[in-house]
């Protein structure tokens, strides 16, 4: 073909691609032009998604009349006067290519009035050319109007989820947008419902209350620190190792107010929970960076939702610090004490250790049934976790293949055949955590929860593309307080939840009652549990590494926790359902789920060959 360049219409529609991946894309450059107007309210009110119509109304500066066309146009912006004042960008927007954008793409009515003006003007653009303008006398400021966005794209119409799939995508951008403007009243609407409203009250805990609900933002430490010689500050609030989420959408990172992505900073901070995080879970929170604008690149992103700091080491360690400051301030972490881990004893000799330093040995099963009654409601509990669906078939028929976990784990018989874990037979409970059985390969030491979340796992993930699964009403209904991501996920995969068995409706503007579970999730915390499989659906239906996302929260709530005590009887089930389960070695969290000291070992350890 013939290299030509492409008409003008061509390259715009390039170019919009590029700044208005979605909807969500849209209101986010449209608000930032409201922020950097100066607004202290700003309403977004949307329809089908976004994809029918966003509506963008602030109280800002407004733009003059006389250079209301000139805004619609390519490279045009009043925040860079020359390329000098890209390395120190004060403005959220700065490459004056949005409105240009979204108007390709779109049909716009704008409405502004500047506060110099005595009257404002209204302008209508058809996919970005002026086609009426007209004097309006509205009070200062802008209102913008996006009917029919990707209306001439229809290619990018196809990769767009439902409705209610970006509508969520547009309620997490604004909640960041308040996150990071506490002191700027916003207000959300989705088919004329008030999905969000934050007071602009200036508290960043206000602004997270109406994000998360009060339980959570009233749970929230603040940090605050400084350092002189990067000239930095870090501040916000953010949560307990006790109040976390499956996922990180949950922690958002400010620097200078504008809203950013950044691994590093993530770790960082998760790092500084460190040991009192469990796997898998993670913080609740708002991070400000405050950095001098020399110092950080916002021109690194099409988006902008990256940016590059200088000194960016310095800036990891003072979030670290300043997270480690408050948590340690507020209760002291756990040491990483000597925790009972069959792994390291079974690596090293056991000879090398006294008898009465062997992990177990002070916490001896009682096989007479003889314990105490405290543990009696665990027991019933236990029961009835593991008596659920015995009579489900979703065991498969395949042979259950134990592999040596890893090196930690495995055996040092220094054989590395496969082994499996057949006929097996309890012989106790260790630290109300690890079951003990012995099977045709020797000893096992058993996770109970991470088994228990494992078999789970396979019957959850067989359910799911069965017709309609068992549902227990429960006897008080449950309300969940969610934020507008998770509702929005709830609401799109609506029909799949009830198929496992959930029985869940709308419940006023921000919440869901929940009248039937699944039986094997009576039990379980239906709060925690209903938030996490929001958060799961609101991710990509599979993580990385072919995990099913929502089956794994599931299994991970209904399965017995580390410390329940379970019978003799409730062992021999579980072992049953583990035999029968086509399991892996790992849990759908990657954490082992056997380790086994085989017979040969144990010979060699007593000196009997
Ligand atoms: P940028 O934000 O990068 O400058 P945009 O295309 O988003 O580019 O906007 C172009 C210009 O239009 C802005 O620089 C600003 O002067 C003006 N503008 C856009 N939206 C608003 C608004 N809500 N209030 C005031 N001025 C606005
Ligand atoms: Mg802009």
């Amino acid at each position: 073909m013939t290299i030509r360049i492409l008409p003008p219409d061509v390259a715009q529609k390039i170019a919009a691609g590029e700044v208005v991946e979605r909807p969500a894309s849209a209101v986010k450059e449209l608000v930032e032009n409201a922020l950097d107007a100066g607004a202290r309210q700003v309403q977004v009110e949307i329809r089908s998604g976004g994809l029918g119509l966003i509506r963008v109304a602030d109280d800002g500066s407004g733009i003059p009349a006389a250079e209301a066309e000139t805004a619609f146009l390519r490279h045009a912006t009043s925040k860079l006067a020359s390329a000098a004042d890209l390395t120190s960008i004060r403005t959220l927007g700065f490459r004056g290519e949005a409105l240009a954008s979204i108007a390709a793409i779109s049909q716009i009515t704008l409405y502004t009035h500047h506060a110099e003006d005595d009257l404002g003007v209204t302008l209508t653009l058809e996919a970005g050319q002026v086609v009426a303008r007209k004097p309006w006398a509205g009070p200062t400021g802008t209102t913008i109007l996006v009917r029919n966005l990707f209306f001439n794209v229809p290619a990018r119409l196809k990769f767009l989820r439902s409705a209610t799939g970006e509508a969520g995508q547009i309620g997490h951008v604004i909640e960041q947008f308040a996150l990071g403007h506490p002191d700027v009243r916003f207000r959300f609407l989705s088919e004329g419902r008030r999905v969000l409203e934050t007071p602009g009250s200036g508290d960043l805990r206000d602004a997270l209350r109406q994000v998360y609900g009060s339980e959570i933002a009233d749970a929230l430490v603040a940090i605050d620190e400084t350092s002189e010689s990067s000239h930095a500050r870090v501040w916000g609030l953010i949560s307990t190792p006790q109040v976390t989420r499956a996922n990180r959408s949950g922690l958002s990172f400010f620097v200078n107010r504008r809203c950013i992505t950044n691994l590093s900073l993530v770790y960082a901070v998760e790092e500084a929970y460190h040991p009192a995080l469990l796997p898998g879970r993670h913080p609740i929170g708002a991070l400000h960076l405050e950095i001098p604008p020399t110092d950080v690149d916002c021109n690194v992103h099409p988006t902008k939702a990256e940016v590059r700091i200088v000194n960016e080491r310095a800036i990891y360690s003072l979030a670290h610090r300043a997270v480690r400051a408050a948590l340690l301030q507020v209760a002291p972490l756990p040491e990483i004490g000597a925790p009972l881990e069959p792994a390291s004893w079974i690596r090293g000799s056991a000879l090398d250790a006294a008898p009465a330093e062997l992990p177990g040995a002070g916490h001896r099963f009682d096989a007479s049934g003889a314990r105490g009654t405290e543990t009696r409601g665990h027991e019933a509990a236990a029961q009835n976790h593991l008596s659920v669906s015995d009579q489900d078939t979703a065991a498969s028929n395949a042979a259950t293949t134990f592999e040596p976990s890893s090196a930690a784990t495995s055996p040092p018989t220094g054989s590395d055949a496969p082994f499996r874990p057949t006929a097996l037979r309890p012989v106790g409970q260790v630290q109300n955590t690890y079951i003990v059985a012995e099977g045709a390969g020797g000893i096992y030491f058993i996770d109970q929860h991470t088994a228990h979340e494992r078999i789970l796992y396979e019957e959850i993930v067989a359910q799911r593309s069965a017709t309609r699964a068992p549902s227990q009403v429960l006897l008080a209904p449950v309300v969940v307080p969610l934020n507008a991501r998770q509702r929005a996920a709830l609401l799109e995969h609506g029909a799949e939840l009830a198929r496992l068995g959930f029985d869940l409706e709308e419940f006023g503007p921000d919440s869901f009652i929940l009248r039937a579970v699944p039986p094997r999730l009576v039990r379980a915390d239906l709060l925690q549990a209903l938030r996490d499989a929001a958060d799961a659906l609101a991710g990509d239906v599979l993580a990385p590494d072919g995990t099913d996302r929502l089956a794994a929260t599931l299994a991970c709530h209904a399965a017995v926790r580390a410390g329940d005590a379970l019978t003799l009887t409730e062992i021999a089930t579980l072992l049953a359902r583990l035999e029968e389960t086509d399991v892996s070695r790992y849990c759908p969290h990657g954490r082992p789920v056997v380790v086994h000291l085989s017979v040969s070992q144990l010979e060699r350890d007593f000196h009997r060959r």
